[in-house]
């Protein structure tokens, strides 16, 4: 069964006179990666937030992992375009920070912490930020930052990661590098990736499958799969 599936979805915000999107409908396979493409205002982010539950459709349905989204989705990962690191914690601290909102009434958490700690400086260094785990953000680069970033995202093995521009803040070299974390990442834990980006040739180096999106009406307008092997930036 499909691990995304949006049936006929449509959704208006209050007040407005027309749909944001509508009649989305697409299935996803387990461990597949998608990217959705198109201009701003065609529906990304409303797309996103449907996706996890921020937001209700009013007419169709959106069953992620076979079940119905009636609220937040607690176990998604997400990563933006500004980089979100708090400032007065380390790399490793802030890579920890979705654990300790999550599971903070956890009666082993304590105990739990070195697991922890272990599995986020195994990502640490699978993005080459090792080395890095006791430094604070501004004493990294703005690509380190968003390593970091995708790590936190990562930190709690969710079963969905949703990527909104993760890259766009990025200049060309320090971009192109991170697909290649990105994918590296992906290839080795197979969680099912939501990208939403401008780039299309960083969705034709990433994707599985490509949905490009028209805006008005907030439609998806062609799907494209992309198979494997895709080519090197
Ligand atoms: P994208 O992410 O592709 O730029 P959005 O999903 O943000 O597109 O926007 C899709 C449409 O919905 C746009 O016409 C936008 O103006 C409208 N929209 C987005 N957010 C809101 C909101 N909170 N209230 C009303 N309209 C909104
Ligand atoms: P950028 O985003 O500026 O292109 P990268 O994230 O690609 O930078 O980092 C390139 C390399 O430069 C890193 O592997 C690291 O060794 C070094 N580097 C960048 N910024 C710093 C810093 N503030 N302190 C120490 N080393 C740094």
């Amino acid at each position: 069964e499909p691990f995304v599936d949006f049936r006929h979805v449509y959704l208006a915000y209050d007040g407005a006179a027309e749909f944001a999107v509508e009649d989305i409908d697409l299935q996803t396979r387990a461990g597949e990666f998608i990217a959705i493409v198109g201009p701003s205002g065609c529906g990304k982010s409303t797309f996103m937030k449907l996706a996890t539950g921020l937001k209700q459709p009013n007419r169709g349905s959106v069953v992620i992992d076979g079940q119905t989204v009636t609220g937040p989705l607690k176990f998604v990962g997400m990563a933006f375009q500004a980089p979100t690191l708090l400032p007065w914690r380390t790399t490793l601290d802030n890579v920890l920070l979705p654990l300790e909102i999550v599971e903070p009434y956890r009666r082993d958490f304590k105990q739990k912490k070195a697991e922890y700690t272990e599995r986020a400086l195994s990502l640490l260094k699978t993005v080459g930020l090792d080395g890095y785990a006791d430094k604070f953000p501004w004493q990294l680069s703005g690509g380190m930052q968003q390593r970091a970033s995708i790590c936190r995202a990562l930190i709690h093995e969710p079963k969905m990661l949703l990527l909104d521009e993760p890259f766009g803040a990025l200049d060309a070299f320090t971009r192109e590098e991170l697909w290649c974390v990105l994918r590296d990442l992906w290839a080795e834990r197979r969680f099912n990736v939501i990208l939403v980006t401008h780039d299309l040739r960083e969705a034709a180096f990433l994707a599985d499958t490509i949905y490009v999106m028209s805006k008005r009406p907030g439609r998806i307008v062609v799907r494209r799969e992309n198979p494997l092997p895709r080519p090197c930036p």
